[in-house]
């Protein structure tokens, strides 16, 4: 830390992403990015063509991608917010909708690790409310509060789901908070809320083409709401980088829109591929939450959360451990290929195996 680093950032503990090690090629199974390449459309849309523009700026209103994806949800152009990636967008959230005591923040204890930096970032007074004994969480919890209120649906790093019933009662109870659903793992089986926000002006909804759209790299979020609040978001945007989707992402979004089959095929076979992992996995003797994500959230009681992803790493595999006391015992395992998922579970079963010897 240098000596002029401003005093409301020297507490700050930033982010930890998920590792990317260079020291040897690895089955990446950390991160919950796609095993599956963008398709040939978005391939082709950034071409050379385009490369060769890039000496200008990008269309800061994003107007093509913008009405694309608001066809294909059945919006309007004004009911969606574009950004890079939807950390940024759950960034800009938490500048706009948020503000130190006078507008609070409430999420999940266990959820996304993200939401208590930005807290912490913008200095906004948080509460990480606990969740069930079984992780789900307790919609009564978020019932009658006066804050701003942020819920990952499916929720990470558990895969489990809220209904659209209970989105909808949590946003329905709080007329006067901004509920944000962070929806960056529905298409593996959740239920948007998208078309709740046609109906309620204190919804919005947060997304991302990183999962389900295998444009991680890409940097691409969406977000669909009631005007107003894009419009606040809009103005966040244009007071800090109003180019801040490059000219190939937007293309890149615009070409994956028209391939959405493709993308959405992918998802059915992440879903197979996770129900049979997990299935592999229980009987294995791990016990598996109802993951509806494209990751499995899995714990033994024969080995620990640290050790069994350390003897999964020593052998070339990536999982994602997290140090939190409650979730410690468990790895969050992304689907793979089921190429990819078949060497995990056979590392898996020798690792487990010596350690009965
Ligand atoms: C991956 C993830 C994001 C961030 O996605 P990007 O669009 O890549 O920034 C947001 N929320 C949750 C819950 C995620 O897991």
């Amino acid at each position: 830390m240098s000596r002029f680093l401003n005093s409301k950032y020297r507490e700050l503990e930033a982010y930890t992403p998920g590792e990317q090690p260079t020291d040897m090629k690895y089955i990446k199974l950390n991160t919950n990015e796609s095993p599956y390449p963008p398709s040939q459309r978005v391939l082709d849309a950034v071409n050379s063509a385009e490369v060769a523009k890039l000496n200008l700026y990008s269309d800061p209103t994003c107007k093509e991608l913008k009405s694309a994806v608001a066809e294909l949800f059945g919006k309007r152009s004004e009911n969606i917010f574009l950004s890079n990636g939807s950390d940024d967008i759950l960034n800009f959230s938490f500048m706009a909708f948020c503000e130190g005591s006078k507008r609070a923040v409430r999420f999940p204890e266990i959820s996304y690790g993200f939401y208590s930096v930005y807290a912490e970032l913008h200095g906004v007074d948080y509460t990480a409310v606990p969740l069930n004994e079984d992780f789900s969480i307790n919609v009564e919890d978020y019932l009658t509060n006066d804050a701003t209120l942020v819920i990952a649906n499916p929720n990470a790093p558990t895969g489990l789901c809220l209904s659209l019933d209970e989105v909808e009662r949590i946003v329905a109870a709080n007329p006067d908070n901004l509920v944000l659903i962070d929806e960056a793992y529905v298409d593996f089986g959740g239920e948007s809320a998208r078309d709740l926000t046609d109906k309620y002006d204190n919804l919005l909804v947060v997304s991302t083409f990183s999962k389900s759209r295998s444009l991680a790299g890409a940097r691409l979020g969406f977000a669909i709401a009631n005007e107003a609040i894009i419009s606040d978001l809009e103005k966040i945007k244009y007071s800090t980088n109003p180019y801040n989707i490059n000219r190939l992402t937007l293309l890149a979004g615009e070409a994956a829109i028209a391939d959405n089959d493709y993308y959405m095929d992918n998802c059915k076979e992440i879903i197979r591929t996770r129900e049979y992992t997990t299935e592999a996995l229980r009987s294995m003797g791990f016990y598996c939450t109802d993951s509806k994500a494209n990751f499995i959230f899995a714990k033994s009681d024969e080995i620990g959360g640290e050790e069994l992803y350390l003897a999964l790493k020593s052998r070339g595999i990536l999982v994602r451990h997290f140090t939190k006391e409650k979730i410690k015992d468990f790895n969050r395992i992304t689907v793979g290929t089921r190429e990819q998922m078949d060497a995990l579970l056979a590392a898996t079963a020798e690792i487990l195996k010596e350690k009965r010897k």
